[in-house]
């Protein structure tokens, strides 16, 4: 069955995708904005699913203090919107998904 991708509108980037992390605790508001590396999956629970993109710096310190449900390497389809965490295959990666 042939099933075609909705059409897409790709933005164009200046650069990599850019660290969401705040490193700062006196600014947590200041993003890192680093080139990210990875994209984290702070908790896929449907409703409340919560993501990230770090730098490799940043996901060091993550490493350390935190604790998430799953992590990859970040792709651009990563920061699209209507992506989905596939979580089948290892490494996870995102997608595009046809379901809400
Ligand atoms: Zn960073
Ligand atoms: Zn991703």
């Amino acid at each position: 069955m042939f099933n075609p991708l909705p059409k897409l509108t790709f933005r164009e980037k200046a650069g990599a995708l850019a660290c969401t992390n705040a490193p700062d605790p006196e600014a947590p508001t200041t993003a890192c904005e680093a080139p990210a590396d990875w994209h984290i999956a702070w908790t896929l629970t449907p409703g409340a699913a919560w993501f990230s993109l770090a730098c490799t710096p940043c996901m060091d310190e993550i490493l350390r203090h935190n604790v998430f449900t799953d992590r990859h390497p970040a792709r651009p389809e990563c920061d699209l919107p209507g992506t989905g965490w596939e979580t089948a295959a290892t490494p996870s990666y995102c997608v595009w998904t046809t379901t809400n």
